[in-house]
């Protein structure tokens, strides 16, 4: 197993900033134990079960004025996204959320997205510090005020991390989805050779990131041509500190502009553009502002 993930950090001190990327070696080894919570959080267990998202049992300590809006959130995505739940079915994969140790004190949460489609996991720090309304909320304000972490509304704040979050998973998508074509095809063939060849964890480790961060690349470049078609020259300093780490980061920051305020930046609603084309979109919201534009 092993694999990398991609973090989101909490800045106490950006000097210890890992940019991203853990081992987790460590808190995979106890997913298999976790079974699925019993908690229905309004019903939303079993809808969630039903579109192979798991809630498990680890998640039960996060106090429920947290983690509700987190379910409801999810669930939220996953109407609007839907081929991120349809994704799983076709592919009889899973998608877990839970809580584990971090590697570090700075992560508030993280993605792993396997070496393959496989053993996908959102993962909550189950440091009681993270679990903390009050506490989240005036991080947020601070984080964003600062320019670390991306824009987003007040209200929203508490749904921040786990969007961030589902930003990498819907880029994990967009990558299985691309196997659709031929020059995915090539790119994965070749990426999962070089895998084959690789002699140890990190060796592994880095092909998996550099994969995923040539599409990342690749999404970012398109966002940004889209951005300068219907709303001119980007500016950067609209991507917080932390989406400059890398272009994954970027990707899921944008994502959560995009998903967490009513008023996204213009490089957020650049991102809905491109997720439209690229995957069934309900309702995309900038659809309106996008005609218009148009003509
Ligand atoms: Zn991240």
């Amino acid at each position: 197993m092993g694999g990398r993930g991609s973090c989101y950090l909490n800045f106490y001190d950006i000097s210890k900033s890992t940019s991203g990327d853990i081992d987790l070696f460590d808190i995979l080894e106890s997913a298999e134990e976790d079974k699925d919570t019993e908690k229905e959080y309004n019903g939303k267990t079993e809808k969630l079960k039903q579109k192979n998202i798991h809630i498990k049992e680890s998640t039960d300590k996060i106090p429920e004025e947290i983690f509700l809006p987190n379910v409801y959130k999810i669930d939220s995505l996953t109407r609007k996204y839907t081929d991120t739940t349809k994704i799983l079915g076709k592919n009889e994969k899973e998608l877990a959320i839970r809580s584990g140790k971090m590697p570090s004190n700075y992560a508030a949460a993280f993605f792993h997205d396997g070496t393959k489609f496989d053993n996908l996991q959102i993962v909550f720090n189950k440091d009681l510090t993270f679990s903390n309304k009050d506490i989240i909320e005036k991080r947020s304000e601070i984080l964003i005020n600062k320019g670390e972490w991306i824009k987003c509304d007040k209200e929203e704040y508490v749904n921040q991390t786990v969007t961030h979050e589902f930003g990498h998973y819907v880029q994990k998508v967009l990558m299985q989805k691309d196997l659709n074509t031929k020059q995915g095809r090539i790119r994965y063939d070749k990426y999962i050779d070089e895998l084959s060849k690789a002699t140890n964890i990190k060796e592994r480790q880095l092909i998996v990131k550099k994969y995923s961060e040539e599409y990342a690349t690749k999404f970012f470049k398109s966002i940004q041509r889209i951005h300068r078609k219907h709303f001119g020259k980007e500016n950067i300093n609209n991507l917080s500190e932390y989406g400059k780490t890398n272009n994954r980061e970027a990707f899921a920051e944008l994502f959560t502009n995009l998903n967490c305020s009513k008023e996204p930046s213009t490089l957020g609603k650049a991102t809905e553009i491109f997720l439209a084309k690229k995957m069934s979109v309900k309702n995309p919201r900038i659809k309106k502002e996008f005609d218009k534009n148009k003509k």
